[in-house]
């Protein structure tokens, strides 16, 4: 599309003078609109350490054909206007080890951002680990077995494959999605609003919430598994984040007092306390407006919602981008996989005492805290469903609102263009006259 609009500017139609005009507008608008600060980058891919886009899920599909009775595999698929998503989702569930009572539900996210491709390595030894093919320090393949046997979890390997297509091309430090836009800006919690220091190439939030495909089924994934705990997976600095991240505080209550203390204890047991924890918004130095934690919280009700910040390298130069968000040696690259690996099958343990379900005395009737947490029932569904749609349609009428006042515009400058050329014309007629 964008070929086809060049073209049409450097070519204009004799007969079309008014598309060419649109389209020139709609370049310069565009433009405007996305700025064209992006950021330096001389850095490559180091292919020696990392996987490819393509060779990472032909392994995953690869593991899960090996495990079916654990993995199952699906494609995701979305488009808006002519933009097209995917979002590979692997689902582990030990179908043969049923166990006697409800299974929490986690759903983990990776590579959001493009040039974060260190999460994608986690994802993948993460997966791995589920099926007893790598191991983890400290814990043998059977207690992780034991471990797993209470979940049902939903792992997004490459969230952002688009995005993650343009840093394998050589732009190494874009994080936006296949047509500039921050997918962990582009949902509907205080959506769109700008701070002080928003930077249009980094942070670009699309024309309305959800205008993204990956944002679109990212939510219906959310929606329709309706997770216990979320965890969206980052690099940039060493951090566990918890909501929010559009105001600088934490939720009250039970759910920011357990959120908070699970946060430390991984903290405390892998991190030698050197990752912030906290909300984003109160931790980070900024606010976040329009985040997908924000939303998991906030209307989804996943009662345990975390973004965690893997690996950052504040000493590496602005140049070089690519070592400013992942490991480039491979003692480094393996220690921040293990550790993190490692960290969630804790959080995993936590998930189950924090979570599971408790006897209540005199009583044979189990308890599940998350339903003290989070009462997510069909009505809830169906508000978050109709919230929606009425997003979608205030975005519409939004584009249009646009369409038109640009059209409006042209036809404007069109209208004053011919009113002058036919003033020129009588003036010359009156000089010709005279
Ligand atoms: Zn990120």
């Amino acid at each position: 599309m964008g070929e086809a609009i060049w073209l049409g500017i450097l070519f204009p139609s004799r007969r079309k003078p008014f598309l060419s005009i649109f389209l020139l507008l709609y370049s310069l608008l565009l433009f405007c609109v996305h700025g064209s600060s992006s950021p330096l980058n001389d850095s490559s891919i180091p292919f020696h350490l990392y996987h490819s886009s393509d060779s990472l899920l032909r392994e995953i599909e690869t593991l899960v054909g090996r495990h079916p009775d654990k993995f199952h595999i699906e494609t995701m698929r979305g488009s808006n206007r002519g933009y097209l998503a995917e979002i590979v989702v692997v689902t582990y569930n030990h179908s043969q080890r049923q166990i006697n009572k409800p299974k929490i539900r986690i759903l983990l996210s990776f590579g959001q951002h493009g040039r974060e491709l260190i999460t994608t390595e986690v994802a993948l030894q993460l997966l791995h680990i589920f099926v007893g093919e790598r191991s983890v320090p400290y814990l043998d393949s059977q207690s992780i077995e034991n471990i797993l046997d209470n979940f049902i979890i939903k792992v997004v390997p490459m969230e952002n494959l688009n995005g993650r297509k343009l840093v394998e091309a050589g732009d190494s430090c874009d994080r936006r999605n296949g047509r500039g836009v921050d997918l962990n800006r582009n949902w509907s919690v205080d959506w769109g609003k700008k701070e002080k220091d928003y930077d249009p190439y980094e942070e670009y939030p699309g024309s309305g919430p959800f205008s993204e495909p990956e944002a679109q089924i990212m939510r219906k994934l959310a929606v329709s598994f309706n997770p216990h705990i979320w965890v969206s997976v980052h690099s940039g600095m060493e951090a566990l984040f918890m909501p929010y991240d559009h105001k600088n505080t934490i939720p009250a209550g039970l759910a920011g007092h357990i959120m908070k203390s699970i946060l430390e204890n991984l903290n405390l047991r892998h991190f030698q306390r050197k990752c912030l924890v906290g909300s984003g918004g109160g931790s980070v130095g900024y606010l976040a407006h329009g985040t997908t934690t924000d939303y998991m919280y906030d209307i989804a009700k996943v009662p345990m919602a975390f973004t965690f910040e893997i690996y950052g390298d504040a000493s590496a130069s602005q140049k070089d981008c690519f070592r400013m968000f992942n490991p480039i040696d491979k003692t480094t690259f393996q220690t921040v996989i293990d550790k993190w690996c490692t960290a969630f099958i804790t959080l995993f343990e936590e998930g189950i005492k924090r979570l599971g379900g408790a006897q209540l005395s005199g009583s044979d009737k189990t308890t599940y805290l998350w339903d003290h947490l989070s009462v997510v029932d069909n009505d809830s569904k169906n508000k978050v469903r109709n919230r929606d749609v009425f997003e979608l349609a205030v975005q519409e009428l939004r584009n249009y609102f646009r369409l038109f006042f640009l059209s409006t515009v042209l036809l404007m400058f069109m209208f004053c263009s011919r009113i002058s050329k036919n003033k020129f014309k009588d003036m010359n007629l009156t000089l010709n006259g005279a």
